[in-house]
């Protein structure tokens, strides 16, 4: 499943070939994805992209009028088409570009959407998420005042959009065995030293990713532009092999339905 560094990777491929031209129109293969594809899009006529910004894990095409809202589901792909090429079985949608690009949507699962919104209305599942971890609002005084005393679990709460948004299990995981902190901790038993070691992390690893293309779990890859953060992985997906760090075994339990992995002696 695309994951943030994931979706901002989709946003910087298709960025410079969208940002400041113009949707000619759109070529609706297949209206039936996670959310019906609305007649507003179906019919766009030459709208000016006005910006192009990834919101937690949606990127939102600002036009004149209003934004296009795309979620890349469990396996949505973007692609940059140079030519016209015939749709294949899993390509949805495509906007016609006055640069002659076509951006491509594919997608095999089909829980991916594409939703137009005006610009004064924004859903509320994109106006109540909680902060981006990379940008200056996620620091120690922010985190301080606003979960720091928290009775919570590390871990779902790292993951809860509510407060910092886009960091999925993998991410999660990989962040607090880099931070040695143990996923079952309670929050508000973090020292200062572990509160700013973990958002150095969160940063760090998200942005890491980032620079090496994502994740290639679950199929991602945009453009043939394949991840490799995949290959770089401490923990996540690592049940039973030896850590890194200490040759200890690799743990794994469910918090909250997902695997959880760590190192017993590295986390505390
Ligand atoms: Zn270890």
């Amino acid at each position: 499943m695309p994951e943030l560094p994931e979706v901002e990777v989709s946003k910087r491929i298709i960025k410079p070939y969208i940002f400041g031209y113009t949707i000619l129109y759109t070529r609706v293969y297949n209206i039936n994805l996670r959310w019906p594809i609305s007649n507003e899009l179906i019919h766009i006529k030459n709208q000016i992209v006005i910006d192009v910004i990834r919101r937690a894990k949606y990127i939102l095409l600002e036009l004149t009028n209003g934004f296009i809202i795309i979620h890349l589901g469990m396996s949505g792909k973007l692609e940059v088409l140079h030519k016209n090429i015939d749709p294949g079985k899993h390509d949805h949608i495509d906007f016609v570009m006055n640069n002659n690009i076509i951006i491509r949507y594919n997608d095999s699962r089909k829980f991916g959407s594409l939703i137009w919104s005006h610009k004064y209305n924004l859903p509320k599942n994109i106006l109540n998420l909680g902060i981006e971890p990379l940008s200056n609002d996620l620091n120690y005084n922010w985190f301080c005042n606003n979960i720091r005393n928290k009775n919570s679990l590390i871990k779902p709460l790292l993951m809860s959009t509510k407060w910092i948004v886009g960091i999925g299990n993998i991410y999660a995981n990989e962040i607090l065995f880099a931070s040695k902190i143990m996923p079952t901790r309670i929050i508000k038993t973090l020292d200062d030293d572990e509160v700013k070691i973990l958002i150095y992390n969160i940063k760090k690893i998200l942005l890491y990713s980032i620079n090496l293309g994502g994740s290639t779990i679950s199929n991602f890859s945009c453009n043939q532009f394949t991840g490799m953060f995949s290959t770089k992985l401490q923990v996540y997906g690592r049940y039973n092999s030896k850590c890194n760090e200490c040759t200890n075994t690799i743990k794994v339990i469910r918090m909250n339905n997902r695997s959880t992995f760590f190192c017993d002696i590295c986390q505390k």
